[in-house]
């Protein structure tokens, strides 16, 4: 009998290897809604979050409770082995300073990639410590202009400044972040300006993307579709969603394009 159970035991422990090997889990990389612009991008091995946490709903966007922000600076469940955090623009309710220092305190493993004048904002934190330099990746693309990649090995990114929505933003570093990871691409808009002139430098990237995540403005309008257009991603989803834009509206709003919604916390995406 003992052997037989070794045995069993042994194969269990195949089955359970093969499942989490990149056989199966790289095949999908699975996009979870986390509250306004926030998502983390995983493969089963790497994870990826972008504006994951930020104080300001400015009255009107989603917001994390303090336990799921908690959750995330301590790498509680499956924010366990965070590789990466991308931010896109300094706006509050996209970023803020004190709960992404302690999240560096907290997991020396973890990088945070931002705008040198993002990460700047980050060192002005009274927690900072100089060690910390070590996990800062400074992304400085021009504004509307070329693409700058960072490869992490397992996966990679490729990052473009596309010009904030509104007038009075329009000097305001605003990153748009591809992340290319288990043979996907996810392309995250950040804040950017729904007109398709907007987008001209992405024009290569065009029909490269598996799912494009843009702000809800994006809808609902001609230019902003044009926009969406111009990146041809297979799915696109909405998020950036205020209050009193309800999923029916939205339903509404929608038409024939094949888009849909984040407005729930946990909600998710395979992308495969
Ligand atoms: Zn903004």
């Amino acid at each position: 009998m003992a052997p037989n159970r070794l045995l069993t035991a042994a194969l269990a422990c195949l089955a359970t290897m093969s499942a989490s090997g990149s056989e199966v889990e790289s095949l999908t990389v699975t996009v979870t809604y986390l509250a306004n612009e926030g998502v983390m991008i995983s493969d089963g091995a790497s994870v990826v979050l972008i504006d994951p946490l930020f104080e300001n709903d400015f009255g009107t966007y989603q917001s994390l409770s303090d336990a799921q922000q908690q959750a995330i600076v301590n790498g509680e469940g499956r924010y366990d082995g965070i590789d990466l955090v991308l931010i896109s623009h300094e706006h509050g309710d996209h970023f803020d300073a004190p709960l992404l220092t302690e999240l560096l305190l907290n997991d020396a493993g973890v990088t945070l990639g931002a705008a040198s004048s993002v990460l700047d904002l980050v060192r002005a934190d009274e927690r900072f410590d100089e060690r910390l330099e070590a996990q800062l990746l400074a992304i400085d693309p021009e504004p509307n202009a070329g693409v700058v990649e960072n490869d992490f090995g397992d996966f990679s990114i490729r990052t473009s400044w596309q010009r904030h929505g509104n007038r009075r933003h329009y000097d305001l570093v605003n990153l748009v972040h591809q992340v290319d990871m288990a043979g996907q691409r996810i392309v995250h808009l950040g804040d950017a300006d729904a007109k398709p002139e907007n987008f001209d430098n992405l024009r290569d990237y065009a029909g490269s993307f598996e799912l494009a995540l843009a702000p809800v403005w994006f809808f609902g309008n001609d230019p902003g579709h044009a926009a969406i257009e111009v990146l041809s991603a297979r799915h696109t989803v909405a998020f950036h969603v205020p209050d009193g834009i309800t999923r029916e509206r939205f339903e509404q709003l929608r038409d024939d394009r094949p888009w849909s919604i984040f407005v729930e916390h946990g909600e998710y995406r395979l992308v495969e």
